[in-house]
């Protein structure tokens, strides 16, 4: 099996780690009716994307 030959150091850990934040999510206005929505997602509230109704018979 493959093993790790050295133990790694706090530093190099460290270093690997100050990568590891999150990020806030990104929002763009939805073009159809205008709410905040994430970007390449259906619009949660009127069902449209990429200026189409997606979700039918929703309550939209
Ligand atoms: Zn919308």
């Amino acid at each position: 099996m493959a093993n790790p030959k050295r133990r790694i150091s706090p530093a190099r850990r460290g270093n690997k780690r100050a990568h590891q934040k999150l990020r806030a999510i990104q929002l763009v206005r939805c073009s159809n009716c205008g709410s905040s929505i994430r970007p390449h997602h259906i619009c949660p509230s009127c069902g449209f994307y990429r200026g189409k109704q997606m979700i039918v018979g929703e309550s939209a």
